[in-house]
């Protein structure tokens, strides 16, 4: 069933936190967009959902900083527009041994940015954060501002909540098996499972750990992208102790460096609960998943609590546990780009986001906008986020 009636200005392929961010932003541009998702919205089947992603600007990669920074007021700006908050403000902490390699290139990017960066020993982190943290000896700390955690579920709802006030078409369990180009009209033509098919000028695929899938079929090229299974902990903090984790009392969102990288939030979602996972999973197919804890990384991450927390957080064993999955690329740097091929400029693909994407997605939907409107985007350096950097190592 093809549906004449609606040739859209976009269409966006996947609701997810990019997909949807890209939507807005594009029905904010006055193109007329249509949102597919392949589930029900809001589901927890790919990389979005939950109650909480962490915010960070300590980034090894100047271009992360940056684009962190300038997240900030589009998130407040989306805040604004829709009449509530999603975005909790913190400091951030990170820690480690000193010689980790991650501080000198972390802080040597915060400074590039403006960012104002405080380096702590041992014992200064000890009285900063008053005793919560301990550090073994040769470990420092580094603080810096524009930390702070995300209500990811609520986030994704907002942006598709402005996605329709601004004019956008949304539509659930509706999944795209193909996307051709007409040759005569040069418009996308997008087939999906049994809700029709649909026309537009442009399309963007934000299809995370189904976007190597997706650009297989449609352009016949495989992007190295591949997705991880994963998962977040929430630990129980140890009764008295509670108030001590939370923002009002000054507890940062953090990261952990060296043998491995926990990292983790201040306790919001779930009262009296820490969320400390690893960053770290088992490659997978988004179909076959276990959807359980992962044991071997369980044991680290005991190890790693009863360290730096000592008596103050449980850890004998996780309280709830949330699979999730990250979309891994080989160097860890997102793909925002157009397709090419017969697509050329006309369908863009933002994906591969590496299990650090969720903080930028706002700047990913108004770049990913700015691509379909016209053609470029101002103020992000597109040039490390390219698919030809695959070319010769797994793209075919
Ligand atoms: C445990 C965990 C912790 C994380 N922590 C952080 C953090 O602290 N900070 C941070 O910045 N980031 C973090 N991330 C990463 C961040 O969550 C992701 O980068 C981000 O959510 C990716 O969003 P996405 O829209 O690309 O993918 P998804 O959320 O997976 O969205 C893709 C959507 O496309 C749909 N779709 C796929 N194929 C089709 C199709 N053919 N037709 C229609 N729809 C389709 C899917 O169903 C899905 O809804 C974390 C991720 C995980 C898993």
């Amino acid at each position: 069933m093809e549906n004449y009636t609606q040739v859209f200005d976009v269409i966006v392929i996947g609701a997810g936190v990019m997909g949807s961010a890209t939507a807005y932003q594009t029905a904010k541009r006055g193109l007329k967009t249509l949102l597919l998702e392949q589930f029900d919205f809001l589901h927890h089947r790919g990389s979005s959902h939950g109650e909480s992603r962490t915010i960070r600007a300590s980034y090894t990669k100047p271009y992360y900083c940056s684009m962190v920074l300038q997240s900030s007021p589009l998130w407040e700006e989306a805040e604004a527009e829709v009449g509530y908050k999603v975005y909790f403000k913190t400091n951030h902490l990170d820690i480690g041994p000193s010689n980790c390699k991650f501080f000198q290139t972390a802080i040597d990017s915060c400074r590039k940015n403006s960012i104002p960066v405080r380096v702590l020993d041992r014992n200064e982190v000890s009285e900063e954060f008053s005793g919560r943290f301990q550090l073994p000896e040769g470990w420092i700390g580094v603080v810096t501002p524009h930390g702070g955690v995300i209500k990811a579920t609520k986030a994704v709802a907002m942006f598709q909540t402005l996605g329709v006030q601004n004019g956008a078409v949304l539509k659930d369990n509706a999944g795209v098996v193909d996307i051709k180009k007409d040759q005569t009209t040069g418009d996308i033509i997008v087939y999906t499972n049994g809700s029709g098919t649909f026309r537009s000028r442009k399309c963007v695929i934000t299809a995370g750990p189904w976007t190597r899938k997706l650009i297989e079929t449609a352009r016949g090229i495989t992007l190295p992208i591949q997705p991880l299974e994963t998962a977040a902990y929430y630990w129980k903090v140890n009764e008295g102790h509670e108030e001590k984790f939370t923002i009002e009392s000054g507890f940062p969102t953090f990261g952990s460096h060296g043998e491995a990288h926990v990292f983790g939030t201040p306790s919001l979602e779930f009262p009296g609960l820490i969320k400390i996972p690893i960053d770290e999973g088992s490659a997978c197919e988004p179909e076959e998943r276990t959807w359980a804890a992962q044991p071997g990384l369980l044991g680290a991450l005991r190890e790693w609590i009863k360290g730096r927390f000592g008596g103050l957080v449980d850890s004998d064993g996780p309280v709830i546990t949330h699979s999730c999955m990250y979309s891994m690329t080989p160097d860890g740097d997102y793909v925002i780009d157009f397709l090419g091929g017969e697509f050329a400029e006309d369908v863009v693909v933002a994906g591969g986001f590496s299990g650090h994407g969720f903080k930028m997605a706002p700047l990913v939907g108004r770049v990913a906008a700015e691509l379909v409107a016209s053609g470029t985007a101002e103020g992000v350096d597109l040039s490390y986020f390219r698919v030809a950097r695959f070319e010769g190592s797994g793209v075919n």
